[in-house]
Formats: structure tokens, C-alpha cells, sequence
């Protein structure tokens, strides 16, 4: 198959570019290398079924493709609140533009979309039919209301137009390729760690989160876009929880680092607890992750140690 992948050469699009390219298939990967970057798809080059394009999502664009996986969208907080309305315009207009590729083509559409759509969630673990607790006019909405408005352009294309849809919400994933700066705690602690400077946890640290490694969400990316069962939404992420508190003490016990724990104000909105039920996956998909977080962590602190 030909296949786009909008957000390409960001964390999650260069390692999904690499599983479709090992599957054998073609790849097109659209980027504006907002938080993307060339090195993330440098060892792909070379290969004739790789072909890469700087574009905007925002902007219309064409080609005849089978597949679309639409990624492009800046993921961290701090990424994504630098300019609020890009990030708006880049969830909306890019859905847009890639339903409308998609109608035109007869291809299949995934949806990046994210455990954000749920806020600071009353319900716990989220599951998919929960509508979530997002503040509208807060400094995440530009992304939150971004990815909301995304999924009603995904549904509404399927029962309007009978586009081929899949919606997918992502917890927090890790795994090497995420930026330096990239600003997600665990990018953030094991680039802090590996410096010596101080571990930066925001508020006292029981807030969780449940995170995912990236080789498990990219194989639930392709089990979800090939099969016909559902269209979705279907949460992917780990369902085992940690307090950011336990996340700082493991990644400096891995680490061996002797920096000290520093306490930041929390950001705004912050949520206070998040992780999925991951019963769909499970049952659509035969989705579970494997990697366990103390081990997914060992391979993303190799990475941090040969680039820092
Ligand atoms: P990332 O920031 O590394 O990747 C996003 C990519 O999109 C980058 O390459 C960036 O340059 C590109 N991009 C941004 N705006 C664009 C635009 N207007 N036009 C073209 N390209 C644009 O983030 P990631 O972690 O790889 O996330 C990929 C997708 O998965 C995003 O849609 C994100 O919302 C979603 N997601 C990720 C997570 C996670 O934990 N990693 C969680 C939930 C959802
Ligand atoms: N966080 C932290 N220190 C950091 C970066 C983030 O304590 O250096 C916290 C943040 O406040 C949040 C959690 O870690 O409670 C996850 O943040 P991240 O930005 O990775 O993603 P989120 O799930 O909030 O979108």
C-alpha cells in the first residue's frame, strides 16, 4: 500500500514511517518540522520507498494514497501552548484537509487523538464512553478542544460521507526519538538525570499518569488501522499507573544520577490522575502493552546517553 503519515518525522510518526516501511510498504511522510526533525528520518532516506515532503497540514495538499495515519500535531504541553491557535488550526484545518484526501481517495483514515479529549477526569480509569472534564477557555484547551473537535470532523465524515475511519486515544507514550527539549516529564527527568541538574516535579508529585512504550503503541496503531471491527475511539496506553514522584525515584535509580529532586508550581489545569481502560483494545485489537516501565525506561536513557 501507499501510505501518508502527517507528523512523520515527530517521536511516534518516524517510528510508525519505519514499521510501515519494514512491512514493505510506501511511505509518505508530511512534516513541517515544528517539533519534528530530519534526524528523526535520516536512516529512512535512503530507502526508495521513503519519500518525505515539508508541508503544513493546514494547508491542502494531494496525492493518491491507500492509508492515512494523521499524527501532525505538537504533543507537549509546552509545545503545543506556545502558539494555541497554530496548534487549533492544525488539529481542525489538518482534519479537515486529511478527511477531505481521504473522501477523494477511498482511503482509510486513523486519528491520532488523546487521552486529553477525557481533562481532569472524573471517572477512573477512563473508558471510552466517558465525555471527560475539559476546561474550554484554560491554557490546554487550544490542544484538548483541538483533538475534540478533530474526533467530531472523524465521525461526522463517516456517517456523512461513509469515510473509512479510525480513531485511537493515546496515554503517555516514551521511547528514544523524543526531543531534548520535547518538555513531557519523562524526556524531561531522564535528560535531567543523565545532566546532573535538578529533577524538576511539578506540585508534590501524586499526580499520575500511565505510561506507554513506544514499540507497544505503534503495534496497536497497525492492529487498529487493519481491522474491521470498530472504528473507535479505542484507548491505547499502559493501564499500570505511577505517581510522578515514583516516575522521578526510578528514573534516578536507573540512572544512577546523584541530582536532587526540586518541586515546581503545577501548570494550570494540570490533570491529577489519568489511566486507560484498555477492555477495547483487548477485545478488538488482542492489544496489550509488554514492556514494563523500568524497562522501556533502560532503553530510552540509552538513547538520551548517546545524543546528549
Ligand atoms: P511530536 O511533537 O514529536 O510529533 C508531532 C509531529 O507533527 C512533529 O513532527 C511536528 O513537526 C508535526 N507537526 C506539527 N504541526 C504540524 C503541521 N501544522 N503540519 C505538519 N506537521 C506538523 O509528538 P508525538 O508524541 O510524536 O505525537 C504524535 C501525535 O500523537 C500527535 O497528534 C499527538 O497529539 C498524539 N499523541 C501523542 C501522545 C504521546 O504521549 N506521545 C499522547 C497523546 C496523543
Ligand atoms: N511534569 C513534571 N515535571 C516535568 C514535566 C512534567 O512533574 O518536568 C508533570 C506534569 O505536571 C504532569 C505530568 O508530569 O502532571 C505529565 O506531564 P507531561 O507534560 O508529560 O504530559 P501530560 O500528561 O500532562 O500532557
Amino acid at each position: 500500500m501507499r501510505i501518508l503519515i502527517t507528523g512523520g518525522a515527530g517521536f511516534l510518526g518516524s517510528h510508525l514511517c519505519e514499521r510501515l516501511l519494514n512491512e514493505g510498504h510506501e511511505v509518505i511522510c508530511l512534516d513541517n518540522l515544528f517539533t519534528g526533525t530530519k534526524r528523526n528520518i535520516h536512516h529512512l532516506l535512503d530507502n526508495r520507498n521513503f519519500e518525505w515532503m515539508r508541508h503544513d497540514v493546514v494547508d491542502g495538499f494531494k496525492c493518491e494514497v491507500d492509508q492515512i495515519y494523521n499524527l501532525a500535531c505538537p504533543a507537549s504541553p509546552v509545545h503545543y501552548q506556545y502558539n494555541a491557535i497554530k496548534t487549533i488550526k492544525t488539529s481542525v484545518m489538518g482534519a479537515i484537509n486529511c478527511l477531505g484526501l481521504a473522501k477523494r481517495t477511498n482511503a482509510r483514515i486513523f486519528q491520532a487523538s488523546t487521552s486529553e479529549v477525557y481533562g481532569d477526569p472524573h471517572v477512573h480509569p477512563q473508558n471510552e464512553e466517558y465525555w471527560g472534564n475539559v476546561n474550554t477557555i484554560g491554557l490546554r484547551a487550544c490542544y484538548d478542544e483541538g483533538k475534540r473537535c478533530a474526533e467530531t470532523l472523524f465521525f461526522d465524515y463517516h456517517r456523512q460521507n461513509g469515510v473509512d475511519i479510525r480513531v485511537i486515544r493515546i496515554f503517555n507514550t516514551y521511547g528514544p526519538r523524543m526531543m531534548v527539549n520535547d518538555g513531557r516529564v519523562v524526556s524531561n527527568f531522564i535528560v535531567q538525570a543523565l545532566k546532573g541538574d535538578p529533577i524538576t516535579i511539578y506540585g508534590d508529585g501524586s499526580q499520575t499518569r500511565s505510561f506507554c512504550y513506544v514499540d507497544d503503541l505503534i503495534d496497536g496503531f497497525v492492529r487498529m488501522m487493519n481491522q474491521s471491527e470498530t472504528v473507535g475511539p479505542v484507548n491505547l496506553g499502559n493501564p499500570v499507573e505511577f505517581t510522578m514522584k515514583e516516575l522521578a525515584d526510578l528514573v534516578v535509580e536507573i540512572t544512577g544520577s546523584n541530582s536532587e529532586i526540586v518541586h515546581k508550581p503545577l501548570p494550570a489545569d494540570d490533570p491529577k490522575q489519568r489511566r486507560p481502560d484498555i477492555e477495547k483494545a483487548t477485545k478488538y485489537l488482542g492489544w496489550e502493552p509488554k514492556v514494563q516501565l523500568a524497562e522501556g525506561l533502560k532503553s530510552t536513557i540509552d538513547y538520551f546517553s548517546k545524543i546528549l
